[in-house]
C-alpha cells in the first residue's frame, strides 16, 4: 500500500531527479501541496534584533475598527480600546510596565504585583513580547505575554502564554504552554571564510549557524578545518506564536535535515523522533548523533567563532597542559558536556572559580577561571545546561575557560572522549519510519541545493 506522503515523495524524488537544477518556481508550488512553505530564495530571513534591542515603547496602537460611524459613535461614548504591544525588561516594575503599554490603572497593577500567577510576568530577565489591550480612560481590559517555554525540553516547539483577563470588573489570569506555529525553510551556502560569513550571505540566522556546529560537532572542527569552496544545504523552521514572528532566539526552531560537504567528505544528519517518542539527530544509515559528553563546553558562536581553541603553548599538546584553554570573551555561558551532579563549585588556587562535574563511569569534567558560578555543590546537572561564565580568576592571564576530562583520575583528551562516547541505533520498530522522514529530507535537501541563493553565493 502506498501511503499518500509515500507517493508525494516519490514524485518529489522524480521531480528533483529530473531537474537537479534551476527548478525553483516548480518546486516551490509543488512544495506547497506538500505541506511544507518553501520559501525560494534564502537571503529572505528577518533578522531579529535581541529583545533588549528593541524600541521598548508602544509598537502598535489600532482602533477596533467597525464601521466609520460606528467608530465615531464609540469615541463619542468613550469606548475607544487601544491594542498597544511591547517587551518587557528585567528592571520593569508592574508601573513601569502597563504605563509603557499606556495603562493607567491601580488595581491592575496591584494585581501584576500580587497575583500568584500573574506575577510571572515580571520574573526573570526581561524580554516577554505583551499586547494589552487598554479602554480609553487608561483601564487594562486584557493583556497576554508570550515567551519561551520553561522546560528546555521544550523550547523549540512551545511557548508560555501568559493572560490576563478582566471579566465582570475582576481580573484574573492564567499561563498554558502552546505549540508555536512553524514554517519550513530551505536554504544553501558556500563558505568562503567561516561559516558565520556563509550563513550572513545567505541571510541565515544566527541561531540556525549555532545548531549546524552542535549537530556536527564530532565530525567537523568549524574553528579550523573549514576550507573554502565547502557548501552545506540545510531544512530549518522558523517560528510564530499566536500569528506574532518570535523575537527571542532568532525566530528559529528546529534544524530538521542538514549536509555539509567539506574535504570531500559529505555529513549528512536528520532530525527524528523514535518510537520512544525522543527525538534526536540522525545519520542516514540510522546511528544516533546524540553523545554522552557535547565536543566543546562552549556554544559556537558569532562571539567564540573567532578564538581557536589553545592546548599547551609550547607543546601544543593538552597532555602537558592537563586539559583545552578556549579563548572567549568574560561573562560568555559555560555549559557542562554531560548530565552529571555538581562535586565541587567554588575558589580553589591557580583554577580561580572552578566547577568539577561527576558523570557515570568515574568520569569528571572541569570547568576554571570562572567569572561566575551558576551551580551548588549536589545539583544535577544535564548536558547543555549553563553553568557559569568565563572569566580570568586565578592564575590566568586573559579571559578563557579552561576545561578538563578525567577518568578513573586520569586526564583524558575531551575531544576523543566525545567522539567515542556512546552513540545509539535506531530500533527495529522506527526503521520503516525513518527510511521514510531520511527520503523526504534527502529531496528536501536536494532542492535547498538548487537555490538561487546558492548559485548567487557560489560564482
Ligand atoms: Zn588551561
Amino acid at each position: 500500500m502506498i501511503t499518500p506522503l509515500q507517493s508525494t515523495v516519490h514524485v518529489l524524488q522524480m521531480f528533483a531527479g529530473r531537474h537537479r537544477r534551476g527548478l525553483v518556481a516548480a518546486a516551490v508550488a509543488l512544495l506547497g501541496g506538500f505541506g511544507l512553505t518553501a520559501v525560494a530564495t534564502v537571503a529572505i530571513s528577518p533578522l531579529v534584533p535581541d529583545p533588549g534591542l528593541l524600541p521598548q515603547r508602544v509598537v502598535t496602537e489600532s482602533l477596533e475598527t467597525k464601521d466609520l460611524t460606528a467608530q465615531l459613535g464609540a469615541l463619542a461614548a468613550q469606548e475607544l480600546v487601544l491594542t498597544r504591544s511591547t517587551v518587557t525588561r528585567g528592571t520593569d516594575s508592574a508601573e513601569a510596565l502597563l504605563s509603557r503599554l499606556g495603562v493607567v490603572d491601580a488595581a491592575a497593577a496591584a494585581f501584576v504585583r500580587n497575583d500568584a500567577t500573574a506575577r510571572a510576568l515580571l520574573a526573570g530577565r526581561g524580554g516577554k513580547m505583551v499586547q494589552a489591550r487598554v479602554s480609553a480612560d487608561g483601564a487594562l481590559e486584557s493583556l497576554v505575554a508570550r515567551y519561551p517555554a520553561q522546560r528546555s525540553d521544550d523550547a523549540r516547539t512551545r511557548f508560555t502564554r501568559l493572560s490576563i483577563e478582566r471579566a465582570a470588573g475582576a481580573l484574573s489570569a492564567r499561563i498554558e504552554s502552546v505549540p508555536f506555529e512553524a514554517r519550513t525553510r530551505l536554504a544553501s551556502g558556500t563558505i568562503r571564510s567561516t561559516l558565520f560569513a556563509a550563513t550572513d550571505e545567505a541571510g541565515i540566522p544566527d541561531a540556525v549557524a549555532t545548531q549546524i556546529s552542535d549537530i556536527f560537532a564530532t565530525d567537523i572542527d568549524f574553528h579550523r578545518e573549514l576550507k573554502k569552496g565547502d557548501t552545506f544545504h540545510l531544512v530549518y523552521e522558523t517560528l510564530t506564536a499566536d500569528g506574532e514572528p518570535v523575537t527571542w532566539n532568532d525566530g528559529v526552531g528546529r534544524v530538521l535535515a542538514a549536509e555539509f560537504v567539506t574535504g570531500g567528505r559529505r555529513y549528512q544528519a536528520l532530525w527524528f523522533a523514535g518510537s520512544d517518542g525522543r527525538g534526536a539527530y540522525f545519520t542516514p544509515d540510522g546511528r544516533s548523533k546524540r553523545r554522552s559528553f557535547l565536543a566543546s563546553p562552549m556554544e559556537f558562536s558569532r562571539v567564540t567563532s573567532t578564538f581557536a581553541m589553545r592546548l599547551h603553548p609550547l607543546t601544543h599538546n593538552w597532555r602537558k597542559h592537563n586539559g583545552i584553554d578556549y579563548g572567549a570573551p568574560m561573562g560568555t555561558p559555560v555549559r557542562v558536556v554531560g548530565d552529571g551532579v555538581v562535586e565541587y563549585a567554588g575558589w580553589r588556587n591557580g583554577y580561580g572559580n572552578i566547577i568539577e562535574v561527576r558523570h557515570a563511569g568515574d568520569r569528571m569534567t572541569v570547568y576554571a577561571h570562572l567569572s561566575r558560578i551558576d551551580v551548588k555543590v549536589g545539583q544535577h546537572v544535564e548536558q547543555g545546561q549553563h553553568i557559569g561564565a568565563v572569566g580570568a580568576t586565578g592564575w590566568a592571564t586573559g579571559p578563557h575557560l579552561h576545561f578538563e576530562f578525567r577518568v578513573h583520575g586520569v586526564h583524558q583528551d575531551p575531544l576523543a572522549i566525545a567522539k567515542a562516547s556512546q552513540t545509539q541505533v535506531l530500533d527495529e520498530a522506527s526503521r520503516a519510519s525513518f527510511g521514510l522522514a531520511l527520503k523526504t529530507a534527502q529531496v528536501r535537501l536536494d532542492i535547498a541545493e538548487t537555490l538561487p541563493g546558492r548559485r548567487a553565493a557560489v560564482e
